[in-house]
């Protein structure tokens, strides 16, 4: 980067920071996405004079509301929810809910802006949102977890809406979850319409969008290897995370003939240099989405597989990393042991799983890095097929639906190439940030000063 547009981007950043202070998680996305973006509207002058940056990185509202509910022991407790509805200016709002005790505004705020510029990736007509809670589902129970998904949706039914708002499920909102508000929805507003994602197949959820953010991942990854001339067959694979898009991303990657040798989660990681094969991804499956047991029950069931208790799998040597699990599990320390042990590509199941500095050791080694609004956008790609689904009132095949799923990260990545090639390597960053960027820019423009 030249020093004036290394100015220009301190300059916009300071202005970010004081008019959003203490929001370290929504000033590392925003900065991340800039430092591709300045250099391109310093190119483009329609965008600067229309402030587009500036307007882009305010969101249109942020709702934040009390939910009050009563536990097994007859207390009384309250949490804090929000829904951040960043842009709608390509369709209507977008995004998942997250419940987890880390839920701040700023993580809620870096996870919408992401999602503006993912969405717009996946050539669908969705703008970007996000929410969630400070609640914790860990260790509470079915009925706890139902009232309180029942508390929160009598605040936020007023807010969403099949062309409004359509929320969907991410860290701690799972098919449980979105069910419980589903059905909450229904019963206040008497109406049977598509205003979550991630719903039962029963009633109007789709095929394949519990897989679509880990098989996009590796269908985005097969993609990147392909541009090399390479493939996933055979490779070694780590994977953080055991939850929704951890799971079916092993799925995938075992489908498509490499070995994956970890998963983890917040109490440690597994490491299986035999692989985790279908029988053992079918205890892995039951143990996370059935029992909701820890990570070292596969380390007593499969005991050529060693526990690692409060370690994150990026020791281990690989050809290829897929972190899954949540922000900033990849630090610098961890990014320069990836790279000393060869690691040919990484690709980002999870949001910004990867700190800045790690970030850009991966690019200046010009290795093959997916950035999440690229690598992950199957899943919400897959939220607006089952929006299609449930307006014309169809269910698709799984076929149908999985060819869709592929045809758009192949899409994705084609538009990462276009903005993103360099003459010896393809800067997949600065092509994500790019291609997103200019569809939701365009219509702000047409729309004038709103
Ligand atoms: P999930 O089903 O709740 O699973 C999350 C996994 O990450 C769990 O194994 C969890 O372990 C682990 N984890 C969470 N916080 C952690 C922490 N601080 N340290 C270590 N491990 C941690 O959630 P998910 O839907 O798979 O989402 C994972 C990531 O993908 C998130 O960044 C999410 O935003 C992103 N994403 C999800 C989707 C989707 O369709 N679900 C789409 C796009 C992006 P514990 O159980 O111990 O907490």
């Amino acid at each position: 980067m030249n020093a004036s547009i290394n100015a220009e981007v301190e300059k916009f950043l300071k202005g970010l920071a004081k008019r959003n202070p203490h929001e370290t998680e929504f000033h590392q996305a925003v900065r991340e996405v800039v430092e591709s973006l300045i250099p391109f509207v310093m190119e483009h002058p329609v965008y600067r004079d229309a402030q587009i940056l500036e307007r882009m990185t305010e969101p249109d509202r942020i709702i934040s509301f009390r939910v009050t509910w009563e536990d097994d022991q007859g207390s009384i407790r309250a949490n804090r929810a929000y829904r951040v509805q960043f842009n709608n200016s390509i369709g209507p709002y977008k995004g998942g809910l997250r419940f987890h005790p880390s839920v701040t505004q700023s993580v809620l705020k870096f996870l919408g802006f992401e999602q503006v510029l993912k969405n717009s990736l996946t050539g669908l007509p969705m703008g970007g949102a996000k929410g969630g809670a400070n609640f914790n589902p860990k260790g509470k129970s079915d009925r706890e977890v139902m009232r309180f998904c029942q508390s929160l949706m009598t605040e936020l039914h007023r807010h969403i809406g099949e062309d409004t708002d359509v929320p969907a499920g991410d860290i701690g909102v799972g098919a449980r979850e979105i069910s419980y508000l589903f059905g909450q929805y229904k019963r206040l507003e008497n109406r049977f319409t598509g205003i979550l994602t991630g719903k039962g197949l029963s009633f109007g959820g789709s095929l394949v969008r519990k897989e679509a953010t880990g098989y996009g991942c590796i269908y985005f990854c097969e993609n990147m290897l392909k541009e090399r001339g390479d493939s996933i067959a055979g490779k070694t694979v780590s994977v953080s995370g055991s939850g929704n898009v951890a799971l079916y991303a092993i799925e995938k990657a075992n489908s498509l003939g490499a070995t994956v040798v970890s998963a983890s989660d917040s109490s440690g990681t597994i490491h299986d240099p035999k692989g985790i094969d279908e029988k053992k991804l079918a205890f892995l499956k039951d143990l996370k989405e059935v029992r909701r047991g820890r990570i070292h029950a596969y380390a007593e069931a499969f005991p050529e597989a060693s526990f690692h208790e409060k370690q994150r799998p990026w020791n281990i040597p690989v050809d290829v990393a897929l972190p899954c699990a949540t922000q900033n599990e990849i630090d610098e320390s961890d990014a320069a042991v990836l790279l000393k042990n060869g690691v040919k590509a990484v690709c980002e199941g999870a949001n910004m799983p990867t700190a800045l500095g790690a970030a850009h050791q991966f690019l200046n080694a010009k290795i093959l890095y997916g950035p999440a609004k690229a690598a992950n956008a199957g899943g919400v790609a897959v939220s607006g097929l089952e929006q299609s689904q449930n307006a014309l009132r169809l269910s698709w095949s799984r076929d149908e639906v999985d060819t869709n799923l592929q045809t758009i990260m192949k899409d994705i990545h084609q538009k990462c190439l276009e903005h993103g090639r360099q003459p010896d390597f393809v800067n997949y960053v600065d092509g994500a940030n790019i291609a997103g960027f200019i569809k939701v820019a365009d219509a702000m423009v047409a729309y004038g000063a709103v």
